[in-house]
């Protein structure tokens, strides 16, 4: 995995793959999501920068060998710090909203109270119905 190639950035835990069809309901091919847990001395900015390289040098291989393929590397939670700058909104101001987020995270740590936005099982209770496929 890229991330745990990067000398400053060190994978501790790793979930399941997870499926679920496009948000937005159009024809593309379902995605495919995971989550992980890292150790850094980077702060949340630095890390994000880490993301962004990768995200670009993974985009420009897959385009030349296989077509149009995209990652999409986000930061969710970084420790208990709250943040809100142009650059990065952490935690992710998306989480709430998806199961594909949520899910694999519990899963990594099934008790977790997520800064600001509660404990993650009730985050989950609150998400209603979802169509989410553990690989
Ligand atoms: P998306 O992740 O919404 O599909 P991008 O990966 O292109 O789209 O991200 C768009 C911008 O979101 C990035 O340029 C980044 O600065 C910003 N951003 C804000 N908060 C976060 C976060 N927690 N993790 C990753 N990117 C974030
Ligand atoms: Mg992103």
């Amino acid at each position: 995995m890229a991330l745990h190639n990067t000398k400053d950035v060190e994978v501790v835990n790793l979930s399941s793959l997870y499926q679920s069809p496009p948000v937005d309901g159009s024809k593309q091919p379902d995605y495919i999501n995971a989550v992980c847990e890292v150790k850094t001395h980077l702060t949340a900015l630095e890390l994000l920068y880490v993301c962004q390289e990768i995200e670009t040098k993974q985009h420009r291989v897959r385009e030349k060998k296989w077509g149009a393929r995209t990652i999409d590397l986000d930061i969710i939670l970084y420790g208990v710090q709250v943040l809100v700058s142009k650059k990065l909104i952490i935690p992710h101001p998306e989480m709430m909203n998806r199961a594909f987020v949520l899910v694999p995270l519990a899963e990594l740590e099934d008790d977790l109270k997520v800064p600001v936005l509660g404990p993650i099982q009730d985050l989950i209770l609150e998400l209603g119905e979802f169509e989410l496929t553990k690989l």
